[in-house]
C-alpha cells in the first residue's frame, strides 16, 4: 500500500478534503470514517490512541452515525480536521506502522447513510430550473411564479426513503393519468434531480429564527443529492398541495459528508438578484460553492452543471426556512432543488435535458428519453482552486424493476 500517493493523486479524497463518513468490513461492525485517497481512516481505532483528547472524551466515532460528533459544535470539528490533516501530513510513517488497524480500503468497505436525518427540506433554488418548469407546464404565462424571487420555495421532504450509494432504487407504481384515463402503472417517466444536500450541525431553539449573517456556523457539510422522481405520478398528484408519492420513494445522497471547513475554500461569487427581498434575507455579499457536478447513465456523460449558478444560497435557504421560528435539528438536510445551467448540457434532470421526453438521448448506442430498468445513475463532483482539488465521491444507484 502506498498511502502517500494515493492521497497525492487522488481526484477526491485529498489532504485538503477529509470528508467523514460511516462504513463497515467483513471484520469491522458500523463506524466513522475519513476518506484519504483510495483508503479510510478508522475514526474509532484513532481514538484509543489518544489523538482526539482532551476535545472529545467519549468514542463518538465507534456510533453507527455522525450526529453526537457534530453536536460536539464547529470548534471541535475544526481541531478534529487539524489533527487528521497534521496526522496524515507529518505522521504517515505512525500510520503505516499500524496500517492493519488504522486503514481500510474504500473497495472493501460498504458505506452506510452518515447521518441520522430527522426532517429533510428540498427546495427549489435554481432560477434556469424554475423556469425550465414554467415554460414546459406553463407555457402561456410567465415562467416564473410571482412569488419565485422574493423567498426561496421548498417542500417538506420524507427523511425514511434517504438512502445512499450502491442502493437500488425500484421503479414506482401509482396514479397516472393516461389521456383521460386514470389508470395504475409502473411510473413511465422515472428522472432523477442532480442537487446538493447540506447537513445541518448546529440546533436553533423553537420560535428563534436564524439570522442570515449567522446561517453558516448552521452547516456540518455537505453531499451530492439524487432526488429521484417520477414526473407521470408527480404531475398528477401535485396540485393543490405540491410534491408527494412521485418524490418520496427514493432520495440518494453520496456517502461521504465534505466538510464546511473543506468547501469554505471553493466559494465563488452567486448570481446577483434581479428583485430586491426582504431585509432578513439581504446579504451584502453574497457566494456560493463552485462545485462542478458531473450525472452519467451507464458511464456515459450525460450532463455537466455547477452550484454557482444558484439563485438562492444556503445561508438564504436557512434564514427563510426559520424565520417562522420553524427549528431545525443537526442532522437535518437541506436539499438546493435541481441545479441547471444556461445550456441544454447543463440542465439538471431528464425532464428538462429531453424538454419533457420530446427530445431524445443517445446512451448506449440507442435512443431514450428517462431511465430505464438496468440502468446505473451516477453523480461525481469535483472543486478545483489553483493546485487544490476535492471531490465528493460517486452516488451510483441502479434502476430495477
Ligand atoms: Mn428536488
Amino acid at each position: 500500500m502506498n498511502l502517500e500517493q494515493s492521497i497525492k493523486e487522488h481526484q477526491h479524497f485529498t489532504i485538503h478534503n477529509l470528508p467523514y463518513g460511516v462504513y463497515a468490513t467483513h471484520l469491522k461492525s458500523k463506524r466513522i470514517g475519513v476518506a484519504v485517497g483510495d483508503y479510510i481512516l478508522d475514526m474509532a481505532v484513532l481514538f484509543d490512541w489518544g489523538i482526539f483528547q482532551p476535545e472529545i472524551k467519549e468514542n463518538i466515532f465507534a456510533k453507527e452515525q455522525l450526529n453526537d460528533f457534530i453536536a460536539l459544535g464547529k470548534n471541535v470539528w475544526t481541531e478534529t480536521r487539524n489533527k487528521i490533516q497534521d496526522l496524515v501530513k507529518n505522521k504517515l510513517a505512525f500510520i503505516n506502522e499500524y496500517e492493519a488497524l488504522l486503514i481500510d480500503k474504500q473497495s472493501e468497505a460498504t458505506m452506510y447513510v452518515p447521518v441520522h436525518i430527522g426532517d429533510y427540506t428540498d427546495f427549489y433554488s435554481s432560477e434556469e430550473h424554475a423556469s425550465n418548469v414554467g415554460k414546459m407546464f406553463r407555457p402561456n404565462m410567465e415562467p416564473l411564479l410571482p412569488n419565485w424571487k422574493h423567498m426561496p420555495i421548498a417542500y417538506h421532504g420524507r427523511s425514511s426513503s434517504i438512502i445512499t450509494t450502491n442502493t437500488p432504487v425500484k421503479r414506482p407504481y401509482g396514479q397516472i393519468l393516461k389521456g383521460e384515463e386514470v389508470i395504475y402503472s409502473a411510473s413511465q417517466t422515472l428522472d432523477i434531480e442532480i442537487e446538493l444536500g447540506f447537513i445541518i450541525g448546529k440546533e436553533n431553539k423553537l420560535g428563534e429564527p436564524i439570522k442570515i449573517i449567522n446561517a453558516t456556523d448552521y452547516v456540518f457539510g455537505c453531499v451530492l443529492l439524487n432526488d429521484f422522481s417520477a414526473r407521470d405520478i408527480q404531475r398528477w398528484e401535485y396540485q393543490p398541495l405540491g410534491p408527494f408519492l412521485g418524490k418520496n420513494f427514493a432520495t440518494s445522497i453520496s456517502p461521504w459528508i465534505i466538510t464546511y471547513d473543506a468547501l469554505k475554500e471553493f466559494l465563488t461569487e452567486a448570481p446577483q438578484q434581479t428583485v430586491e427581498v426582504l431585509p432578513y434575507l439581504e446579504e451584502i455579499n453574497r457566494k456560493n460553492f463552485d462545485v462542478e457536478i458531473h450525472f452519467d447513465i451507464n458511464k456515459e456523460k450525460v450532463a455537466v452543471t455547477n452550484s454557482k449558478y444558484l439563485y438562492w444560497t444556503i445561508e438564504q435557504q436557512i434564514a427563510h426556512h426559520t424565520v417562522n421560528g420553524c427549528n431545525l435539528r443537526i442532522g437535518d438536510l437541506l436539499g438546493t432543488g435541481t441545479i441547471s445551467g444556461k445550456q441544454k448540457k447543463s440542465f439538471g434532470s431528464l425532464l428538462e435535458i429531453t424538454w419533457n421526453g420530446k427530445e431524445k438521448i443517445r446512451i448506449n448506442n440507442k435512443e431514450r428519453t428517462f431511465l430505464e430498468n438496468g440502468d446505473t445513475a451516477t453523480l461525481k463532483a469535483f472543486c478545483k482552486k489553483g493546485d487544490k482539488q476535492i471531490g465528493f465521491g460517486e452516488l451510483s444507484n441502479l434502476i430495477t424493476a
